[in-house]
């Protein structure tokens, strides 16, 4: 079957049409500045991106604009709207409502808008999303797929703060974790890329990109992971601070004459790798930099990898031990340097870095020497893969 993959955010949408039997994209693209000026790339298997420039006033025009391309005489990846078989919604919060993907109804809609206020950038675009994309294909199964649901296994000594209990029970505070489409992904293909036993495996998945998060997960089941109430607590990102002391907060508020908007626009957005190195929130912009000798990037280098192996130690206490340290998504994958340096704090676990597959790129490889005592990898993450798979396994 076909399946419409849809990451709805507040001015764009990503999306890709997948043959869920081959696991093939059949075509992808993203809308871009829905609201302001609106602009369409979509891009068929085996051809060339085509870029649009059109009015997208709201998600309806854009998302029309997808069907449209995908069903263009021409150059569309399929006849007509018939052929999809049904819709994969990523939804950013389900807060304590959903463990679990699940096939989107009246009562789904309502519990996710219930959620707004967790998410209140993410959860209101990704219903937009939902609710036009039933306007237009009335009758295709529609499911949502949540980056909270697989953290949901999560102890409550593990998602409680310590906060006054009064906020968990009336606002519902406490750690729920994002990425958790990636970690179910990267921590099961984990078990099955090194041949562990499922039902006795301990994994720790480092997800580093822009937005990083840090999972341990015990026989399949996420036991703890980095970010909490929103992606901006746990490992320094690329604008977001991670940890930090929270009584910074009213010390810079009072230096630099901000309120509380200013100073979540601080730690959300000026901060992390940005914030560190004062040049770039971009990786790569960060390696080059420091090549070249720029302190403050290497400083930030180096924030970032000490940051990890605190989290990664954290976790093998968590886990009592560890079969595999698993890299994945932009950094992850690609950034030799972050593994090494990270795996070069991990010594204590009789851990050793096979230096030429630490070299290498696009591949699911295992980078520690044979005798190493736990294994490392790096496993590609694919969220829209991820999506899909959910997807087919509700609607069968
Ligand atoms: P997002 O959270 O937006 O999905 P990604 O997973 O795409 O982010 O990761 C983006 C990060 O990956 C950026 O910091 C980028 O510099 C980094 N990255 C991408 N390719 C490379 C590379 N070849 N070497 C080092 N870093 C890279």
């Amino acid at each position: 079957m076909n399946v419409l993959v849809i990451n709805c955010g507040s001015s764009s949408l990503k999306y890709q049409l997948i043959n869920s039997d081959t696991e093939e994209v059949l075509a992808k693209g993203l809308c871009e500045r829905i609201g302001i000026d609106g602009r369409l790339v979509y891009q068929k298997a085996g051809c060339d991106k085509e870029v649009t420039e059109a009015a997208m006033p709201t998600h309806k025009e854009a998302i029309q604009m997808v069907l449209d391309a995908l069903t263009n005489d021409k150059t569309g990846a399929i006849e007509s709207l018939k052929e999809i078989d049904a819709v994969g919604h990523r939804v950013v919060h389900g807060g304590e409502k959903f463990a679990s993907s699940v096939v989107i109804d009246d009562e789904v809609i309502k519990a996710v808008e219930e959620c707004n206020d967790l998410a209140p950038l993410h959860n209101p675009a990704n219903l937009i999303g939902i609710n036009v994309c039933k306007e237009l294909m009335p009758g295709v199964p529609m499911e949502a797929v949540f980056d909270t649901a697989f953290h949901q296994t999560m102890p409550a000594k593990d998602y409680l703060y310590g906060l006054p209990i009064e906020y968990y029970e009336k606002y519902k505070v406490r750690r729920y974790g994002f990425h958790g489409t990636s970690h179910s992904f990267v921590s099961k293909r984990t078990v099955e890329f090194l041949g562990l036993d499922p039902e006795n495996s301990k994994v720790i998945v480092c997800h580093l990109g822009n937005g990083s998060s840090i999972s341990a997960v015990l026989n399949g089941k996420c036991i703890d992971t980095t970010m909490g109430l929103t992606p901006l607590e746990g490992v320094v990102m690329g604008t977001r601070s991670g940890n930090i002391d929270p009584a910074i907060m009213e010390f810079i508020a009072k230096k630099e004459n901000l309120d509380i908007a200013g100073i979540m626009n601080v730690l959300n957005k000026k901060s992390g790798l940005q914030g560190l190195s004062n040049l770039s929130s971009d990786f790569r912009d960060l390696e080059n930099a420091a090549k070249s000798g720029n302190k403050n990037a290497e400083n930030a280098i180096e924030v970032l990898c000490y940051g990890i192996a605190k989290f990664v130690g954290g976790y093998v206490a968590a886990l009592n031990g560890v079969d595999a340290i698993t890299f994945t998504a932009g950094i992850g994958e690609n950034a030799a340097t972050v593994r090494e340096k990270v795996v070069g704090y991990l010594g204590y676990l009789g851990i050793t870095l096979d230096e030429e597959a630490n070299g290498k790129r696009g591949e699911e490889i295992v980078i520690s020497t044979p005798d190493s005592k736990v294994k490392v990898c790096v496993i590609p993450t694919n969220e829209e893969l991820a999506i899909c798979r959910e997807t087919v396994a509700l609607v069968k």
